[in-house]
This record gives structure tokens, C-alpha cells and sequence, in this order.
């Protein structure tokens, strides 16, 4: 090697190489190999416990046929749906490979070294992450009871802030924001700053808690709403998710996204799962019954939980890693949050009727031995 001459790996720039890597779920296949145990249970994700819709699946089936042609890079059928679906224009839709594509694309447009983007602590990660990759200066608001603080929010926009990030329902906290609320947030902050609403639980919301932010677009300018077929339409797999925005920021997005961002089999499955609202509701309601289950099993436990409007709930058990590995164990695979800043919590999506029992039986067991164990032991210390 040429003494003297620098890795190229120290000239990226220092903030991409001080990125800390998204952490996912567990995946099924991981645990299998890593526990031999082949019944395995996954509420790590959020996923839809329902799958896909049928509807959906045979539109899939039939873009197969066609995979040796490039997808439309415009995805005029899918933006024709959404755009009678919402009552936006075509104009106003930016097309992702999940939303977390197009959270990215807003913070490639507005955002580089010396701009700011505001997001509130324990909000969804993927906020710091497109920032930091833009060189952009973060700025973390303190929570207000693990929901969002728009106060706090709005009091930490500076003349630097381009971009405010606000997730509604928020994950992992499943906290939600009114539509009062938010609207005050909008009518107060600049018109220079755009607000992403990053809006992926929307269709799990029970009808009087919508609001209708879409009717928002009208009136604020500099607001831009990201929706995902990931969660309730059941397609996390496939990566579709999407932003409504003015025409004008929406155009921009599309100038620096990849000409081929969606794929054509997705496309075709987006469209046919918008159509199949049934399963949308379907889902809403399996969801419900589930949350109830597992809220009223946290209370019989004596578990404490975060009230949250997802499809997930955190809860508080003291020492998270142990029983994560506990719940592991017994082929239950939840999410750890403490890069969330949550290192007493875990996260539990929720799941089928049958998931719901057997996770909260593997609670229940690992519980009861930590506590068998902790009585039986003098208190570890350094250990919590
Ligand atoms: C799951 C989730 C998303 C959706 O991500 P996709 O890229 O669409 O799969 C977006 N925002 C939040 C807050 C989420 O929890």
C-alpha cells in the first residue's frame, strides 16, 4: 500500500460515517438458525397479521407476466387511484419504495450541511437517519409523555430549519397527536419549513380520531403527508409507500428520486390493495380485538404500557434485554426500542388471536421466572 495515502473509507464524509445502522426486526429465519426452534412467532415489525389482500396477491400474480419490461417510471395507475382515493391531483403524489423512500427524498431536497430538521424524542428513526446521511443537523425536542411536544417543536425552529418531521400516530410510542393540534402547529410555524406528517398508521385510527390532513394541503403549502402500504394494506414486503404534497414539492421530490423507484408488481399490488378496502377494515378490526387483549393481559400481569394507537404497543418491564431474550427463548420474537431511548421498553406488535395468547403466555412465564429468580438471588449488581 501507498504509505501516506489515506483509506478511502476516511474520506467519506464524517457524518455518513458516523451513521449508527437502522436496526430491524428479528427476522424469523435468524431465530430458527440461531435457536433451532421451529414455531416461531413475530411481533417485531408492525406487519399486517392478516398477509396481503387476495385481491392484491392475484394482481401480483398477473404483473409477473410483464417483469421483463421496465416499470412506469411515472406509475400513472397507481397515482390515478390514489388521486381519486384522496382527491388530490396526480401532480401532488410522490411514489416510493415505502415511505421511508420518499422521508428520504424530502430530506434530499431540502436538506444539506448547515440546514436543520426537528424531530421529537423516541419518534420514529428513520428521521435522524435521512438527515444525518444529508450532513443536515438534527435537532431531538424533548418528549411530553413519549408523544410529541409541538411546543417544544415549534420553539426549536430556527431560520436553519427546513424540514419538521412529525409521525402521527408515532412509532414506537404509538402516541397521537389531535387534529387540532396539529393544525395549530401548522398555522404556527414558518412557511419556509416544510412539516413532513408521516402518517403510517393512518388506516388503524378509529374514524372520530382522523383528522382530515389531506383537506390540509389547501391551506398549508409547505406540508407534505406520507402514507405506506406496509402496515394496514398488508404489503411490507413489497415497498410501496407514497407522499401528497402541492404540486410544486412534490415535483421536486420526483426530480431526485430514481426513475424506477417503484416496481411494476408492486405498482400492480398497491393499486388492487387500495381497491379492497374491506380488507383495510378487516385488518382495522382484527386490530382492535388484538389491542384489547393485550392491554387487558399487561393489566392482569401488572405490565405497564404506553396507550397507543397502531398496531403495536410498548411496554415497560424494568430489564428489557432479559426478557427479549426470555421471550426469544420460547419462539416470541418482540422489539427491543433503546435506540429509541426507550431501553426499559419493548415493543409488541399485534398480532392474530392466536399470537396475542401465545405471547402473552411467554410473558407471563418469563416474568414469573425473573421474578422466581430475583427473590431466590441477592439483587445483581450493576445489572438492571
Ligand atoms: C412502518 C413505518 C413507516 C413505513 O415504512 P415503509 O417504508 O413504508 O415500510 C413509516 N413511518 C413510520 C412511523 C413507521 O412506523
Amino acid at each position: 500500500m501507498n504509505r501516506g495515502s489515506p483509506d478511502i473509507c476516511d474520506l467519506a464524509p464524517a457524518y455518513v460515517r458516523a451513521i449508527a445502522p437502522y436496526q430491524p426486526g428479528k427476522p424469523v429465519s435468524e431465530l430458527q438458525r440461531e435457536l433451532g426452534l421451529s414455531d416461531i412467532v413475530k411481533l417485531a415489525s408492525n406487519e399486517n397479521p392478516l398477509g396481503a389482500s387476495p385481491l392484491a396477491l392475484a394482481a401480483m400474480r398477473g404483473a409477473l407476466e410483464e417483469v421483463a419490461r421496465y416499470p412506469d417510471g411515472n406509475g400513472f395507475e397507481l397515482k390515478a387511484a390514489l388521486a381519486r382515493r384522496h382527491g388530490v391531483r396526480a401532480e401532488q403524489i410522490v411514489l416510493g419504495n415505502g415511505s421511508n423512500d420518499v422521508l428520504e427524498l424530502a430530506a434530499r431536497v431540502f436538506l444539506r450541511p448547515g440546514a436543520g430538521a426537528v424531530y421529537s424524542r423516541h419518534a420514529f428513526a428513520v428521521y435522524p437517519l435521512v438527515t444525518q446521511a444529508m450532513g443536515a443537523t438534527g435537532v431531538e425536542t424533548p418528549a411530553r409523555d413519549f408523544g410529541h411536544d409541538l411546543d417544544a417543536m415549534l420553539r426549536a425552529v430556527t431560520p436553519e430549519t427546513r424540514i419538521v418531521f412529525i409521525a402521527n400516530p408515532n412509532n414506537p410510542t404509538g402516541t397521537l397527536l389531535s387534529p387540532g393540534e396539529i393544525a395549530a402547529f401548522l398555522r404556527a410555524v414558518p412557511r419556509e419549513v416544510l412539516v413532513v406528517l408521516d402518517e403510517a398508521y393512518y388506516e388503524y385510527l378509529p374514524p372520530e380520531r382522523r383528522g382530515n390532513s389531506i383537506a390540509w394541503l389547501e391551506e398549508f403549502p409547505n406540508l407534505a403527508i406520507t402514507r405506506t402500504f406496509s402496515k394496514a394494506y398488508g404489503l411490507a414486503g413489497l415497498r410501496v409507500g407514497y407522499a401528497l404534497a402541492s404540486g410544486n414539492i412534490a415535483d421536486l421530490m420526483n426530480r431526485v428520486r430514481q426513475p424506477f423507484n417503484v416496481n411494476s408488481v408492486a405498482q400492480a399490488g398497491a393499486a388492487a390493495a387500495l381497491a379492497d378496502q374491506d380488507f383495510v377494515q378487516r385488518s382495522q378490526d382484527l386490530n382492535a380485538q388484538g389491542m384489547a387483549r393485550i392491554t387487558a393481559g399487561f393489566g392482569k400481569l401488572g405490565v405497564e404500557f404506553i396507550p397507543s394507537f397502531g398496531n403495536f404497543v410498548s411496554f415497560k418491564v424494568g430489564n428489557a434485554p432479559r426478557v427479549y431474550r426470555g421471550l426469544l427463548e420460547l419462539g416470541v420474537i418482540v422489539r427491543p426500542i433503546a435506540s429509541y431511548g426507550m431501553p426499559e421498553h419493548l415493543r409488541v406488535s399485534i398480532g392474530t388471536f392466536e399470537e396475542n395468547e401465545r405471547f402473552l403466555e411467554a410473558l407471563e412465564r418469563v416474568l414469573r421466572e425473573l421474578h422466581r429468580a430475583g427473590s431466590e438471588t441477592c439483587p445483581e449488581s450493576g445489572e438492571r
